[in-house]
């Protein structure tokens, strides 16, 4: 079977929206009229999820299931599914019905244009805590202003790619992925559908701060070195104020009578660069951690059961 449209979705713990949310990618993708396929990508959860995922499956081949031997992470799985996507075109959608399926007939379109990657842009969020629509604000700023790459604002990793853009990304051997930052890395021509993200449909973020904080982590040290640079700029700075101080203290100590005295000073100074110093660091463990995981070469995931693949069939028959 030739297929058009592969739509990719993640799915951690959503037992209780992937029904709602195989329904209307359904409805969509019917009406689109494309020959299409859908991948279910289950990242090790931990409740009713793949148990419900392979019910649908059976009534419909054209659902197709990737059940990952333990929770690997959102990239991971949104890799996985483009790994396995046959079709011209690859849709990558959040299972929470966040990223309204609706957009998807609109992102086609310009695909049809011409365009190679349609990334969806968040023009307002809603059904998000402030805490979180403030952080994403400031990080996709910061990083922007920290790499050469272009990183669009304001978009997540809801966005259509071409098959071109898929292999490209396929290629890319790295850990540790930021997706959407390697999409825009590999270029090819972009362009945007605006979008109102909706709130969840049901349940809560899968995305608690520790996971946010990776993937901002991983997006900045996978697209910026200037981190490291901080601490040549740093002590760069401390390093010509502490040569100026020395010299006004012998210049103290031998022109005048006034008596250095500054405990308090001596101990302040010394806890804030102490903090300075393991603060770099970390910065650069960061980046050693990272390049240890590369040199270890290990798969990016582990896949345990798939459901309705070609291959898969073959082999039981
Ligand atoms: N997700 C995943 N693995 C994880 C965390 C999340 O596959 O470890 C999936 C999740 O099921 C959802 C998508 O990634 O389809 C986005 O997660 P979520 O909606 O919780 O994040 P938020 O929208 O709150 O940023
Ligand atoms: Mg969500």
């Amino acid at each position: 079977m030739s297929v058009t449209i592969s739509v990719v979705v993640p799915l951690y713990n959503e037992e209780e929206v992937i029904a709602e949310s195989y329904r209307r990618l359904k409805e969509v993708m019917d009406g689109t009229g494309e020959e299409y396929e859908l991948i279910f990508v289950n990242d090790g959860s931990r409740d009713q999820t793949w148990h419900l995922a392979c019910a649908l499956a059976e009534s419909d081949p054209r659902l197709r299931l990737i059940g990952f031997s333990r929770n690997f992470g959102h990239q991971t799985a949104i890799t996985a599914g483009m790994d396995a996507a046959c079709g011209q075109a690859v849709v990558v959608i959040d299972a929470d019905l966040q990223d309204p399926p609706e957009v998807i007939p609109a992102m086609i379109a310009k695909w049809r244009e011409g365009f190679q990657v349609v990334y969806g842009l968040r023009t307002k969020r809603k059904g998000e805590s402030f805490f979180k629509k403030i952080t994403a604000k400031l990080f996709y700023r910061l990083l922007n202003s920290l790499t050469d790459v272009d990183l669009p604002v304001d978009t997540g990793d809801f966005r259509l790619i071409d098959r071109a853009v898929c292999d490209a990304l396929k290629a890319l051997p790295e850990r540790n992925r930021y997706v959407r930052g390697l999409v825009s890395w590999v270029g090819f021509k972009q362009t945007a559908v605006e979008y109102v993200r909706d709130e969840r449909f049901a349940g809560v973020t899968k995305y608690p701060l520790r996971k946010m904080l990776r993937l901002a982590g991983d997006g900045l040290t996978s697209f910026s070195y200037k981190p490291l640079k901080l601490s040549i700029f740093i002590g760069s700075l401390v390093s010509v104020a502490s040569f100026i101080y020395a010299i006004v203290i012998v210049c103290q100590r031998l022109f005048t009578d006034v008596l250095v005295s500054g405990w308090a000073t001596l101990a302040c100074l010394t806890l804030f660069f102490n903090g300075v110093i393991l603060i770099m660091m970390g910065i650069i463990g960061q980046y050693i951690g990272r390049i240890y995981d590369e040199t270890k070469g290990r798969p990016l995931y582990i896949v345990a059961e798939r459901v309705n693949f070609e291959g898969d069939r073959d082999k039981n028959a």
